[in-house]
């Protein structure tokens, strides 16, 4: 596994484990997102105007990186830390969100190739 980590669709999910379980249905899948959720197990992450991926709650405080070639969202760890002295005098910060957008190494080993980027990003 090469890969970085990342948040999978619940689409992705289905695609994964229908090779284990051919006759997984999509609603079965969301059904299990719902239940490991509840428990705490995974958390959605959300991207502005895009379906929730999922990952691991255990994962703690990361960042994510929005792949505009492929579409693929991955995690990373590095934090700017602190981002207080960013807002308005007066405004208390409790938390952030950082979502970094480019090509990932898959994408960008392969430019050569790819002719279909995302539309609109
Ligand atoms: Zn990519
Ligand atoms: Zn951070």
């Amino acid at each position: 596994m090469t890969t970085a980590e990342r948040p999978l669709l619940a689409q992705e999910i289905l695609a994964l484990a229908s090779e284990a379980v051919p006759q997984l249905s999509i609603a079965t899948v969301y059904r299990n997102l719902k239940a490991l959720q509840d428990e705490g197990t995974i958390k959605p992450v959300v991207l502005p105007g895009q379906n929730p991926r999922y990952e691991l709650a255990s994962y703690g405080h990361h960042h994510h990186f929005q792949c505009r070639r492929c579409g693929r969202v991955f995690d990373f760890k590095a934090c700017p830390g602190n981002l207080e002295h960013l807002a308005p005098t007066g405004f208390t910060v409790e938390e952030h969100e950082i979502i970094l957008y480019g090509q990932c190494r898959d994408c960008v080993v392969t430019k050569a190739d790819h002719s279909r980027p995302l539309a609109g990003c």
